[in-house]
């Protein structure tokens, strides 16, 4: 089986002589299904190239290839279709979410059996995908009109000059995503653009494509009009870079290297971005932490996903007098863990999703024990299990010169260290370029939080590993430093999708001299104005 592996774990361009697809195969999906999916696509080029699930290497599907010229006609479709949805009421578009979060919820099996075969995650990890855009959805539906309705802002003449703040749409946003979460990370920036009237073209990432096209399918049985929401493939190099050329914003959400090609031409074009990145993410314990606790959420903090998050931990930082008990407790959890690549609940961790992830992976952790680290647990691939699979690893005796001590490994691969003083913690913490997560375990919940402030990241949890933050949908999530710009979530995760205009109407008094006043008279009269608003405390 594994013969038929693409070398790179990259999907493969059809060629005349490749294999039909084979619903034999265990995990293959019905030709029918992937047939009504993939015909979401917006392409003509009649190229296509095959997608194989990570949990066995059976043939998923055919991914249609869109031509520069297939995005090109996706925006102009999603444009005009942008108009008239710009103008239905903001009741109306919030009520959609509010079906899509019940469509997602009576839909779950089907989303989670599409996710766990596309990219081989184990299932309840799968679960966080329909939870967090059920979240969204309900969130931003009950949230539309704080938001986004109209604001009365002070004007510069108390009672005389009224100040109407508007937010409008920017038209056409282009949300390119990677496969790590499909369904979360294909919709859950999305959903806030389309609520403050805009539409979307979406650029999914290859091995995630059947998810995000049934996330598309879903917006439309909640009853979105199909033109608001396109989806486009094909490389990332090319269709995302048609995506920049072609849109008014575009959320990006993948690795700083690609980040900073999409900051570049959005630079060119003056169009705003948001950018979702890379992070070498931090976990404190500190002295009075519940090593077992701490245990318990590091085992998340590292692992979920099988470390393919964004926010997931790969540097633990223990306090020197819980630090044997806390590892002893990490290592006997994390060998307790359920490790398998199926459909099933069963699994505490799954596969990787490619041979690209899997090189990484044995990559950083060849190089660390080259150079002198110790594998507490875990270290080695388990084909026996899957293709990909890499086991859950600690390493500790971790220095500068590692390739994983700074660089993101984005792998079931952690790195333990040992810290005497809190506020050298917080230095090695913060170092290197990323800022994205963090999370800190005390049982003094007021400490951790004072220790929180002095952290470079977007967000920080305290007593829980990235859930807190992630799924308070109330709160901006995103990066400091070169983790992103921007936020997704909370009013910043919506308000990025509009221009603020402010309309001034000015009663009674002019901003000239009235009266056959002079200039001068009228500067004295101004100038007596500005210090007595002072002095009245006036903004
Ligand atoms: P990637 O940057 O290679 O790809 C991400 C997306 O960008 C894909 O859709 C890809 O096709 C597209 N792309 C590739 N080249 C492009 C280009 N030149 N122009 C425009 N688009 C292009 O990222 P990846 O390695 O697939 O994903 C993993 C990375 O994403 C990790 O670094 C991870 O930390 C990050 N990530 C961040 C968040 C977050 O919220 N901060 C969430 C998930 C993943």
């Amino acid at each position: 089986m594994s013969a038929q592996h693409p070398p790179s774990g990259e999907p493969v361009v059809d060629g005349p002589s490749d294999p039909e697809l084979d619903p034999t195969a265990s995990y293959a999906l019905e030709p029918r299904y992937t047939a009504r999916l993939t015909a979401r696509v917006f392409a003509t080029s009649g190229e296509s190239v095959e997608l194989r699930s990570p949990l066995d290497g059976a043939p998923l599907a055919h991914l249609p290839q869109s031509s520069d010229a297939d995005v090109a006609e996706a925006f102009a479709r999603a444009r005009r279709a942008q108009q008239a949805w710009a103008r239905t009421p903001l009741d109306e578009r919030a009520a959609l979410l509010l079906r899509l979060h019940d469509v997602v919820l009576d839909r779950q099996d089907e989303i989670l059996d599409l996710i766990v075969r596309e990219s081989g995650k184990a299932r309840k990890h799968a679960f966080d995908e329909p939870l967090h855009i059920a979240l969204t959805a309900r969130y931003y539906a009950r949230t539309a009109a704080g938001h986004l309705g109209p604001r009365r802002r002070r004007g510069v003449v108390p009672g005389l000059t009224r100040v109407d703040l508007h937010r409008v749409p920017k038209g056409v946003v282009g949300v390119i995503s990677p496969w790590n979460y499909p369904f979360t990370m294909a919709l859950c920036d999305g959903l806030p653009a389309l609520l403050a009237g805009n539409a979307v073209v979406a650029k999914p990432d290859a091995q995630s494509m059947l998810t995000a096209l049934l996330g598309a399918e879903l917006l439309e049985q909640a009853g979105l009009p199909r033109d608001l929401w396109q989806v486009v493939a094909g490389p990332g190099p090319r269709v995302g870079a048609a995506i920049v050329e072609h849109a008014d914003h575009v959320c990006f959400t993948g690795s700083t290297a690609t980040g900073r090609i999409v900051a570049r031409g959005c630079a060119e074009r003056l169009i705003g971005c948001s950018l979702e990145l890379g992070g070498k993410n931090p976990m404190l314990v500190l002295r009075d932490a519940d090593p077992e606790r701490a245990a318990e959420g590091a085992v998340r903090a590292a692992f979920s996903n099988a470390g393919q998050l964004c926010v997931s931990a790969e540097r633990l930082f223990v306090a020197d007098q819980v630090y044997d008990r806390f590892v002893d407790r990490f290592v006997a959890r994390t060998e307790a863990m359920t490790l398998g690549a199926t459909l099933d609940w069963d699994n505490d961790m799954g596969s990787l999703v490619s041979q690209r992830q899997l090189d990484t992976v044995t990559a950083h952790v060849e190089d660390a024990v080259a150079k002198g680290a110790r594998v507490l647990t875990g270290g080695r691939a388990r084909p026996d299990l899957a293709p990909y699979f890499f086991e859950p690893t600690v390493l500790e005796g971790v220095t500068p010169e590692m390739t994983c001590f700074g660089q993101e490994t984005f792998g079931p691969v952690v790195s333990v260290y040992r810290f005497h003083d809190e506020a050298d913690a917080v230095a090695r913490a913060n170092e290197g370029d990323y800022g994205l997560n963090a999370s800190v375990y005390s049982r003094d919940g007021r400490r951790a939080r004072a220790l929180a402030r002095q952290l470079r990241c977007g967000t920080v949890n305290v007593n829980e590993a990235f859930a807190a933050t992630f799924a308070s949908i109330d709160a901006p999530m995103g990066g400091m430093r070169q983790s992103g710009m921007g936020r997704r979530q909370g009013a910043d995760g919506i308000h990025r999708y509009t221009e603020p205009q402010s309309v001034a109407t000015q009663r009674v008094v002019r901003f000239a001299p009235m009266l056959g006043m002079s200039e001068e008279a009228h500067a004295r009269v101004m100038t007596a104005n500005l210090r007595l608003m002072k002095k009245l405390g006036r903004t």
